[in-house]
């Protein structure tokens, strides 16, 4: 069977991760690099409960748990797995008064609780994890191609391949289009619904070992009135990673010119100069943008593309694609042989949502 993942994000990677588990080795079309875009700019935050009372739930615990096994199998040292505390607070602006609740964090920030304990939450560097699961798939037969995918070819209702920007067809019985929002420039093709991206800003600080694992969801007052909601995660190889500032800026069609919103990095450092001594001395490593992909009911969609043998969709898992990459990976890998996969995705399934109609999108 000839199986072509188009996108090296977390959810192709871990795609082809679990199809090669079961003997098949598939080819992962990229455009730029593995892991160019949310999957290598996002925060990695994992959290084993935080989906309960959604749709999501089951696949988010499957997906915990298979974090852990994965640390286990490939070494997840090498992609900075750890257990952490998260805490939820609130900066109101205005003077510093008393101590600070957390050592590294400046005094008029007020904890409001322990969200998150070891046993909860846990982390990753999403960018090595995607490059692990990649590189243990190709050791075991999958191959990478950096290419951009223009199409899928099908014919009789079934698919036949996958288009090249630069003419060539890869033949293909079966198709993962996981391309995250890019997803949607498949949609002259295949019977796709909508998927969206959604665009958030993050720092990298270089902080050495001022930072204990805390990870924290807080609130901030901007200096000009407004309130964001910025993710702090300390990671382990010494660097402190920071995003917040959403926005429904256009997707670039190449991953590669996605680019920050005008004065947003210079908003999001003042922030964190304003919530961190610490982070107000440390040098910023990165600033990144990046999209999360994003359906019209906010579910992710993981399943077949109604109409199409062969074609089939695993995208949309806005801000829990890191979490819920392992569980898709295996699901998809379950779904293309035939097997009955570990998570009910029913829920999930592309054909609950009409395809997009191309006469109804305009550019700008
Ligand atoms: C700021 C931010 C913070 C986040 N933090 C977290 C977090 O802490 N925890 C969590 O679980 N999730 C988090 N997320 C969400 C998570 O990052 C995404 O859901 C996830 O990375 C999406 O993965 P993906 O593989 O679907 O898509 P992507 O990572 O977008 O991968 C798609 C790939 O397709 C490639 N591509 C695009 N066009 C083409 C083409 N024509 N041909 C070939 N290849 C192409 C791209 O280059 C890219 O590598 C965050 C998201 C953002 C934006």
């Amino acid at each position: 069977m000839r199986v072509v993942i188009c996108g090296g994000g977390i959810i192709g990677a871990a795609t082809a991760y679990y199809l090669a588990a079961r003997g098949i080795g598939a080819t992962i079309v990229e455009r730029t690099a593995l892991a160019a875009a949310a999957s290598g700019k996002s925060g990695g935050f994992l959290a084993r409960d935080w989906c309960e009372g959604t749709p999501v739930a089951p696949l988010a615990r499957r997906s915990f748990d298979l974090h852990a096994e994965l640390a286990n199998a490939l070494g997840g040292g090498r992609w900075g797995y750890r257990a952490l505390d998260t805490y939820a607070g609130a900066d109101p602006g205005g003077a510093a008064a008393g101590e600070p609740q957390l050592a590294w964090i400046a005094p008029q920030v007020r904890l409001e609780g322990r969200i998150g304990t070891p046993a909860t939450t846990r982390q990753v560097h999403p960018r090595r994890l995607t490059e692990a699961l990649a590189e243990a798939a190709c050791a075991r037969g999958t191959r990478i191609v950096t290419a951009t995918v223009a199409g899928i070819a099908t014919q009789d209702g079934a698919v036949r391949g996958v288009d090249l920007a630069d003419g060539q067809r890869l033949p293909a019985d079966k198709v993962v289009v996981a391309m995250g929002p890019w997803s949607i420039l498949l949609a002259g093709s295949l019977p796709l619904p909508a998927v969206y991206g959604i665009k958030g800003h993050s720092l990298v600080f270089d902080t050495g070992d001022q930072v204990p694992p805390e990870a924290l969801f807080l609130e901030a007052r901007e200096a000009g009135g407004g309130v964001e909601t910025p993710e702090i995660f300390p990671r382990p190889d010494g660097t402190t990673y920071i995003c917040a500032l959403s926005s429904d800026a256009p997707l670039p069609v190449d991953p590669a010119a996605v680019d920050g919103d005008e004065g947003a990095f210079d908003r999001l450092h003042a922030i964190c100069c304003q919530l961190s001594p610490v982070l107000a001395r440390a040098k910023v490593l990165a600033r990144q943008a990046c999209h999360r992909p994003v359906a019209v009911d906010g579910l992710p969609l993981i399943g077949p593309v109604p109409g199409v043998e062969g074609a089939y969709l695993a995208t949309a898992h806005s801000v829990w694609g890191i979490l819920n990459g392992p569980a898709t990976g295996e699901a998809m890998a379950a779904l293309l042989v035939d097997e009955a996969p570990a998570v009910n995705l029913a829920a999930f399934d592309p054909g609950r949502l009409r395809p997009l109609d191309l006469s109804e999108i305009t550019t700008r």
